[in-house]
């Protein structure tokens, strides 16, 4: 069997550079020509700080951060533009979630995350519920490695504020059914977030259709620069927030007792942003719609079957979780084989794979290990790099 990939790996200069078969992507994505010869030239050509410089420069890439802003908007199906803030990424989105959101709790009220989550959206909201006293708790999972909403009166209750749930497992690959979180959520009141980190890089996203109050996401992932995220939030729920970080930009007035706040999104994007990454996103995003969301789910759907037929005949390797709906990521263990010796081995082979606790660690709790490795594709990938990763493992295997 042979899947051709969805790209053209010519357009990822890093393939070009190195013999790498790269099965890393859940971590971070590579990056086709477009976006990096697009960075480059907007520092060559149109570099001047947006929003304040009143010269020609300043206006071009005050209009191209802007209409970055629109373009983002436009891929998740948000109403409005005011909608995207820029942040760092996923991890900052949170941060900034966990800390305006958090303002209001106190010890009678409860936010609820699940057992699957990354660090990212579980240390905020434990920072929060020990700053505000509130009670952070878990959904749990089945044994499959999906949510278990079976017992969902007992976790979404009146006491619930805040539900915060990663759409799709950076370990297990299990896309969680969000929309129906989401009546759950409505239905006591609460503020729904969504972590998008895996999601919006490699499914359609429509956030209108999902339901939520707020979806956070990072470029890296979705093949633009390191450095710029997004929290998007609905208007009526980005308003009232207080500010989270001050500075530059995010104020309308300031006297030297006290200061007044910017219009949304710029209340929250203190100081210069970062706009040639912002703009880079755009680019990145361009090339993904080219290709289409759609088909970007459907090919990581047929490499991940496959890949899971081709790791089941492999002896003594366990794979984690069997989600019925799932996307690119495979987490896996081998009897007696270290994950760390494993990619070893792989790294002689340029093949990159991720191993550890995956940066969720309650999660690798529950499945009982400390350390798996993880493949996940994007749409560079292709059915070669999956033969070629068995085989490597094969041969691994017989110095164990
Ligand atoms: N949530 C999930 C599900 C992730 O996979 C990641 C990145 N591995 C993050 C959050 C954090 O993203 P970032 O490091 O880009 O802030």
């Amino acid at each position: 069997m042979t899947i051709k990939s969805l790209a053209k790996k010519k357009d990822f200069p890093i393939f070009s550079n190195h013999k790498l078969i790269y099965l890393d992507s859940a971590s971070t994505s590579q990056k086709p020509i477009s976006v990096i010869t697009g960075i480059k030239n907007v520092y060559e050509n149109y570099n001047a700080n947006v929003h304040r410089a009143l010269y020609k420069l300043g206006a071009k890439s005050t209009q191209m951060f802007e209409s970055a802003r629109e373009t983002i908007a436009d891929f998740i199906s948000a109403p409005s533009s005011r909608e995207i803030v820029f942040t760092s990424g996923t991890t900052e989105s949170i941060n900034l979630l966990a800390y305006t959101l958090g303002a209001e709790l106190n010890k009678n009220d409860e936010i609820l995350i699940s057992q699957m989550e990354h660090h990212a959206n579980l240390v905020p909201w434990q920072l929060l519920a020990k700053r505000s006293g509130a009670k952070l708790r878990y959904l749990p999972i089945t044994e499959s490695g999906e949510l278990d909403l079976s017992q969902s009166e007992k976790y979404f209750t009146t006491k619930t504020k805040i539900v915060s749930i990663t759409h799709m497992s950076n370990v297990l690959g299990t896309i969680n059914p969000i929309e129906k979180i989401s009546k759950l959520t409505k239905s006591i009141g609460a503020i729904f977030v969504v972590d998008g980190a895996q999601s919006v890089s490699h499914l359609p996203v429509d956030v209108q259709k999902l339901g939520c109050d707020f979806l956070v996401f990072s470029g890296h992932k979705m093949l633009g620069p390191t450095g710029i995220g997004i929290l998007w939030g609905k208007l009526e729920k980005l308003e009232p927030l207080p500010p989270f970080m001050a500075g530059g930009e995010m104020i309308e007035t300031v006297s030297m007792e006290s200061s007044t706040w910017n219009k949304v999104p710029y209340k929250f994007e203190a100081g210069t942003p970062n706009y040639v990454q912002a703009i880079g996103l755009g680019f990145a995003i361009e090339y993904l719609k080219e290709i289409g969301m759609r088909q970007v789910q459907d090919h990581e759907q047929q490499l991940t079957k496959y890949a899971l037929k081709r790791l089941g005949e492999i002896s003594d390797l366990y794979i984690h979780g069997s989600p019925v709906n799932r996307g690119g990521v495979i987490s896996f263990n081998i009897n007696n084989i270290h994950p760390q010796d494993l990619a070893q081995f792989l790294n002689e082979d340029n093949i990159s794979i991720r191993v550890g606790h995956h940066c969720a660690q309650p999660l690798l709790k529950v499945l009982g290990e400390t350390s798996t490795a993880r493949i996940s594709f994007y749409v560079y990938n292709d059915s070669s790099d999956i033969d070629k990763f068995c085989e490597s493992i094969a041969s691994t295997k017989k110095y164990f």
